[in-house]
């Protein structure tokens, strides 16, 4: 950002602020990601009402690619108005209810971040842990199922604190053996590798816009399905939130009679839009190929900088790369050089791991040889200073 400048160092009255200059950063961080100048330009459509016959029309067409990126047919799918961590808070306040109890399934900060929120909630936790860099093993679901009996089994899918792509169909299955519903936050994962959301039995879903999908922060993308619907009408309470509360929200998504609900952020939705466009244009299956891909590719660049793999292979995220420094390096210095003087930002290690990896992002529009390059290149002078 340039040095504001000081002009209005006498006048109280008529107090004036610079123009804002952000510099042009590349984004190789853990969300949000880079996005594709369409979307930009989608975002800058001038305003129409949030109940214009236009823009419901436009939320059908969101609902529908989401229902397709999701893979799924579940009708109450839609876009919570608020990040990642509201589609989270949604599936969970509408679901659980004091005195339920709650499997949470906690491999690093989001999996921590599922239980403080079922407890808001009034809900007896019982918690599966497994360290942080490992994924959770289906055996300590399945012991821990004998014990008792939730009504809901939660778990992160891309555990972007840490780099692990946790593998959900045998602790899907056990899941609905058990007769509870499968909880599963998909915020780094959809959109960027293979997420199936009906055939592998997930009953309550949750996104985010800025991670793989390459919109602007500030949306959720989330799914119900058939036995969660039904979950949601035996409830014998209130949903504690009132903008959360499924029961009214779907009204304003969905019916014969689209009802106001709270004002939609119009211009992210029109973003949110041509994102989804983007996806369905490259086709699913060539995005996670190339977020494949690009992930070797960094990590053979990267591995020859002397860096290591936090996860080990077969749990690996390709869009999110935790990676230790080589020793001697210090990891804040040089990621603010990369920031500032290179204008690429990394991400660095949260809880555990703060000060001891960097999170690497290669999301969406962000996962491009070009990206990497950038990146490897920097490091290279940097390191040979
Ligand atoms: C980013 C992220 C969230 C939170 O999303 P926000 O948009 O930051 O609220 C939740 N879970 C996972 C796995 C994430 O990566």
């Amino acid at each position: 950002m340039s040095e504001p400048t000081n002009n209005n160092a006498n006048s109280s009255e008529q107090a004036s602020v610079s123009e804002f200059n952000t510099s042009r950063r590349i984004l190789m961080g853990p969300g949000p990601s880079d996005v594709h100048p369409r979307v930009l330009k989608a975002m800058s459509t001038p305003l129409i009402g949030h109940l214009d016959p236009e823009f419901l029309m436009i939320m059908d067409d969101i609902k529908k690619m989401v229902q397709r990126c999701f893979q799924t047919k579940n009708d109450l799918t839609f876009v919570v108005s608020a990040p990642g961590s509201a589609g989270m808070e949604t599936s969970l306040v509408n679901l659980l209810e004091p005195g339920d109890e709650a499997l949470i399934c906690i491999h690093g900060v989001f999996g921590n971040r599922l239980a403080d929120v079922a407890e808001r909630c009034g809900a007896t936790v019982i918690k599966v842990e497994s360290p942080w860099g490992e994924s959770i093993d289906p055996n300590q679901v399945k012991d821990a199922l004998q014990k008792c009996s939730p009504k809901i089994v939660a778990i992160v899918h891309a555990e972007t604190s840490t780099g692990v792509l946790q593998p959900l169909d045998e602790i899907g299955k056990m899941t609905r053996d058990a007769g509870a519903l499968f909880v599963v936050d998909a915020v780094t994962s959809f959109c960027g590798t293979e997420l199936k959301v009906d055939e592998w039995g997930i009953d309550a879903i949750y996104s985010g816009s800025q991670k793989c999908l390459s919109a602007p922060p500030g949306l959720s993308p989330v799914s119900f399905s058939d036995r969660a619907v039904h979950a949601m009408e035996q409830r014998k309470t209130k949903v504690q939130s009132w903008f959360l509360d499924l029961s009214m929200v779907r009204n304003y998504w969905s019916g014969a009679k689209r009802a106001y609900h709270h004002t939609a952020p119009v211009s992210a939705m029109f973003a949110m839009r041509e994102a989804l466009r983007i996806v369905l244009e490259e086709g699913l299956e060539n995005r996670f190929e190339r977020h494949w891909t690009n992930h070797y590719l960094l990590m053979e660049g990267i591995e020859e900088l002397g860096f290591k793999m936090l996860v080990k292979e077969g749990f690996r995220l390709p869009m999110l790369n935790s990676v230790l420094l080589p020793e001697g390096l210090d990891e804040a210095s040089i990621r603010s050089i990369l920031l500032n003087e290179y204008d690429i930002e990394v991400g660095a290690g949260l809880g555990a791991l703060a000060g001891k990896i960097w999170r690497i992002g290669l999301m969406g529009e962000s996962s491009s040889p070009n990206h990497i390059n950038m990146l490897l290149s920097a490091l290279k002078e940097i390191t040979n200073r």
